[in-house]
């Protein structure tokens, strides 16, 4: 038995509400939702983040994404959403197999990703591309 809250989920060893599925994709309801209707969209396959994401998973992860966005849409008269994954303990990830929030949004919720934005020094926005360009692999 996997230890993995999501696996053991997807293997029908957990009860969730499951919203639609597909080849490589199944979207949940989050027992502890930002708001009700909060969605996640799991991989079938155990990964524990977005870079252990199978290509082969994208085009379906992101096709349940949208599926699911457009019924949270249309259930709750939404005007907005979000979509977000965390990745890494410090990013705020509880449950280290990939998964995509989608959860709606109302005005006036109080809920806020506090941003400190930063402007960059003289050539830092130039090294700082460089130095990520550097490191782009398509392997
Ligand atoms: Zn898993």
């Amino acid at each position: 038995m996997s230890d993995c809250l999501f696996c053991r989920i997807l293997a029908k060893e957990l009860p969730a509400e499951i919203l639609y599925e597909n080849e490589h994709a199944v979207a949940v309801l989050d027992i502890n939702p930002i708001h009700f209707g909060h969605a996640l969209i799991v991989p079938r396959a155990h990964c524990k983040d977005f870079l252990e994401l199978p290509k082969e998973s994208f085009h379906n992860i992101l096709d349940a994404a949208q599926i699911v966005a457009k019924a949270l849409v249309q259930s709750f008269h939404l005007q907005g959403y979000n979509l977000f994954t965390n990745n890494g303990r410090i990013a705020g990830q509880s449950v280290f197999h990939f998964h995509l929030h989608i959860t709606p949004r109302y005005a006036n919720d109080n809920i806020q990703f506090v941003l400190k934005l930063k402007q960059y020094p003289d050539g830092e926005l130039h090294r700082t591309a460089a130095l990520i360009k550097q490191n782009i692999t398509t392997s």
